[in-house]
């Protein structure tokens, strides 16, 4: 029989699913070829099974470290319900569970065993993971949430940096690392920090397909719309809000217009946030109106929608939030709503921050967050532009594909943008970038001689804002880039050769520079 059908009928037989999820085939093919492995897949993308198939099928044991102890909990009982032969060993067992469950393992008769990081790399626990070593093998280390070991991610554990012991004393023994988070540095550090070797890696997109995107104006009655939204909804949801007041003030509201939901911000008492948390995914109560200390770990695959009625801090937290809707792939809502009053506040926040440098990532990750809300291009486009991934648009599952604006041809201001960031020699900002286009008369236009550019003036057709909506919808696009380091200096890649040379055309909605040249007339 084939390898291919084989695992596929494995798939079938442990897990009852008839087909394998985009990348996780290739994945556990490689599993099995004892390399190391770094896989990148968005949240629900099936991360898990990419380490539990291979588990099942390979000899021995498979050790996996998981940060949190409630997931790991969730995943073993998910796992035994399936029949298959899965345990955790952590601090809420008593010593006779424990060493119940160790004889259990040394006896052959465990395929996956969850850890948390602490305990594995102990010096009481590693002459046990000696013994399972010598005695039944272990087949591998699957290190989940493997984000977890760099400073650069959202979830830095200091314990994962030890990690790299087991690699150095079981030299034989693949790892596979798991990750949702997707940036360049954090990929370079889970690779630098647990000593993978010339590991696989496999980056999967980030599209999630069964989400709906949309942004919605906030306007002076927003709670009604709000209401009228989950009013509509099926299923269960999220609803995020900035502060601990106003998840409270909005959970009162939707309890009192009949809605069944529950708080959860880091005010509660931790048990009444595992008892929210519990009935949330029980499906006790319908809606939880949570602060971001809602999210990670939490496994209900059918949230069919998320909605945040505050503006997120950054588009990747905004990706990871929403991305808690549709994990079991059926359709789901996420619906953002904006509006300039939230920006004020998050930039009140921001400039509370001490360090000059954190202050301006954040201001301009707040400037991203609000490109993708006032962004006409494919929300898909934009979201997956943030993580380097190229999305031609035209999704259909979005508001702005669904309801397109109509779109005019810009090549010619493209072309003129373009070569402008080139003789500024990509050392520049957006803001500069379009006074030298404007033929501006500013100090530092004057300081680097911008005056004598071939493209100085060639602008001056076009507002200010209309440069933007180009230079914004070119990055959305990926026909230019900018820095990440705070400065955002606008760099030019192969595609924006490509424009310059005309082999390339560009469009942009023809609603919005039409509605902009308006209000510039107005404003003279
Ligand atoms: P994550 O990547 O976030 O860890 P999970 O591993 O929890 O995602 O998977 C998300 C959901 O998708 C789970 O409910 C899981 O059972 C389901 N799933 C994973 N692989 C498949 C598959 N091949 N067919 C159907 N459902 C799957
Ligand atoms: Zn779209």
């Amino acid at each position: 029989m084939s390898q291919y059908s084989q695992l596929e009928k494995a798939l079938k037989y442990h897990f009852g699913y008839e087909n394998f999820r985009p990348g996780q085939r290739e994945i556990i093919e490689n599993a099995l070829s004892n390399r190391d492995l770094l896989i990148i897949m968005p949240t629900g993308g099936g991360k898990s099974l990419c380490f539990q198939l291979p588990a099942l099928i390979k000899k021995g044991v498979t050790v996996v470290v998981s940060p949190l102890i409630a997931l790991m909990q969730d995943q073993v009982e998910a796992l035994r319900k399936n029949g298959v032969a899965a345990t955790f060993l952590n601090s809420s067992l008593n010593s006779y569970q424990t060493r119940s469950r160790e004889q259990y393992i040394l006896q052959g008769k465990v395929k996956l065993l969850y850890v948390a990081p602490e305990r594995l790399i102990s010096d009481r626990f590693l002459p046990f993971l000696d013994l399972i070593h010598h005695q039944v093998g272990i087949s591998a280390f699957a290190i989940d949430e493997a984000h977890c070991v760099s400073e650069w991610g959202h979830d830095f554990r200091p314990e994962y940096r030890q990690l790299i012991l087991l690699r150095k004393r079981y030299t034989d023994v693949p790892t596979w690392a798991f990750t949702a988070t997707a940036t360049d540095r954090v990929r370079n550090d889970i690779i630098q920090q647990l000593g993978l070797k010339d590991p696989s890696i496999h980056i999967a997109s980030f599209n999630r397909q069964n989400l709906y995107y949309e942004v919605r104006p906030k306007k002076k009655n927003a709670y009604a719309e709000l209401l009228e939204l989950i009013r509509d909804s099926e299923g269960s949801g999220i609803v995020y809000c900035l502060t601990r007041k106003k998840v409270d003030e909005i959970t009162f509201k939707l309890q009192h217009d009949k809605i069944s939901a529950l708080p959860y911000h880091a005010g509660l008492t931790d048990e009444e946030r595992t008892q929210n948390q519990t009935r949330f995914i029980r499906d006790d109560v319908r809606v939880m109106v949570a602060t971001i200390a809602f999210g990670m770990g939490i496994n209900k695959p059918d949230v069919r929608f998320v909605i945040h009625f505050d503006i997120p801090r950054n588009l990747e937290s905004y990706y990871q939030e929403s991305g808690r809707a549709g994990r079991d792939g059926e359709a789901s809502r996420c619906t953002l709503f904006f509006s300039y009053a939230d920006v004020k506040i998050i930039e009140f926040l921001i400039n509370q921050k001490s360090e000059a440098q954190e202050q301006l990532i954040a201001k301009q990750q707040l400037r991203q967050m609000i490109d993708y809300a006032e962004g006409t291009d494919c929300r898909r486009t934009i979201q997956l532009s943030y993580f380097g991934e190229r999305f031609l648009g035209n999704c259909d599952n979005c508001d702005n594909c669904r309801y397109p604006k109509p779109v005019q041809d810009w090549t010619l201001e493209a072309m003129k943008f373009l070569s402008c960031v080139a003789r500024c020699k990509e050392k520049f900002g957006m803001g500069h970038i379009i006074d030298v286009l404007r033929g501006a008369k500013t100090q530092k236009i004057a300081q680097y001689e911008h005056e004598k550019l071939s493209t100085y003036g060639i602008g001056k057709d076009k507002s200010v804002e209309e440069w933007r909506m180009l230079g914004r919808s070119l990055l959305h696009q990926g026909l230019l880039e900018q820095s990440t380091d705070g400065y955002a200096v606008l760099k030019l890649n192969a595609l924006s050769w490509e424009v310059m040379r005309r082999q390339r055309t560009v469009s942009i909605p023809v609603t919005v520079t039409q509605k902009l040249t308006w209000n510039e007339d107005n404003a003279k």
